[in-house]
């Protein structure tokens, strides 16, 4: 069963950095700001068993939603890359400072390692006759770099739709209008999972599945 986003907070009893629920309860929890985020704080609490256990409920979430569909036609999952089925915490592991040039590097060198409950869950959805799209805010010039990470980890993928290079659109603007896109081909989207809320934020998605992530925010 998936737990509706009010409910889940309510057993938390906390912030919840993780939520799995119909996407029009997907509520960015108030007091977030970018101050609780770095790569230390993230890198840090991806080590604790309550960051697996969110990933785990989240993922385990978003498979209960897809087999609830099982049989119907024309259904599509959406997935966000970084930090949803790629990792880049040994990026963050060498770099005390962020910066965009060596995040590029990073991409470039094609070397992250896959978040493997997550392109399980793919890889399933994919062999019951789901498609799968992938939307990612890395910007197109980043797109051989992304694909040749993609297949080095096996990761198999219907569409990939990247951020136009220049575009200024917030996150939450350019995902939600591709998900349109992805709708009017005649796909449902039976869920949507990312790391940040602006991976879910805006509809065009049956249910959404929120990984956790403290090592960066994202409007
Ligand atoms: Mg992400």
């Amino acid at each position: 069963m998936t737990l509706a986003c009010a409910t889940l907070t309510t057993i938390l009893n906390t912030i919840p950095h993780s939520q799995a629920c119909p996407c029009a309860e997907l509520k960015v929890p108030a007091g977030l700001s970018e101050s609780e985020y770095s790569g230390k704080i993230g890198l840090a609490f991806a080590k604790t068993a309550e960051y697996r256990k969110e990933f785990d409920e989240a993922i385990a979430s978003a498979a209960s939603v897809i087999s609830k569909h099982n049989g119907e036609k024309y259904l599509a999952v959406v997935s966000d890359i970084d930090e949803t089925i790629l990792d880049n915490r040994p990026f963050f592991e060498q770099h005390d400072e962020f910066k965009w040039d060596d995040f590029f590097a990073w991409v470039e060198q094609a070397q992250a390692p896959s978040l493997k409950k997550s392109t399980d869950l793919l890889a399933r959805a994919r062999k019951d006759g789901i498609a799968v799209f992938l939307i990612t805010g890395r910007m197109e010039k980043l797109r051989k770099g992304t694909i040749r990470n993609l297949v080095r980890n096996n990761i198999a993928y219907d569409g990939l739709y990247m951020r136009p290079d220049g575009d200024k659109s917030s996150a939450s603007e350019f995902k939600s209008g591709i998900r349109k896109q992805i709708e009017d081909m005649g796909f449902t989207v039976v869920v949507n999972i990312g790391d940040q809320f602006s991976d879910l934020e805006g509809g065009f998605a049956k249910e959404c599945a929120k990984l956790p992530n403290k090592m960066y925010f994202i409007k």
